[in-house]
């Protein structure tokens, strides 16, 4: 039994972080679609930690074996 609780919620800043110049929707959308976005306000890069989905491959399990 194998439970995998990915989460695909996918937390768009509201504001930049660096500067706290609030984003607009469109902005989000594009951070959300491009996963980065730089603020036009301080140049700073956003860029969102999302986790890539894991594909079942088969040379998965060839490595990272832990032995018990
Ligand atoms: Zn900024």
């Amino acid at each position: 039994m194998a439970e995998e609780s990915i989460s695909q919620i996918e937390e768009i800043p509201e504001a930049c972080p660096h500067c706290g110049n609030k984003l607009s929707p469109w902005q989000q959308v594009l951070l959300a679609t491009d996963r980065a976005l730089v603020c036009k306000n301080c140049w700073y890069r956003i860029i969102l930690d999302v986790i890539p989905k894991t594909k079942k491959t088969d040379s998965d399990k060839s490595k990272n074996e832990e032995p018990k």
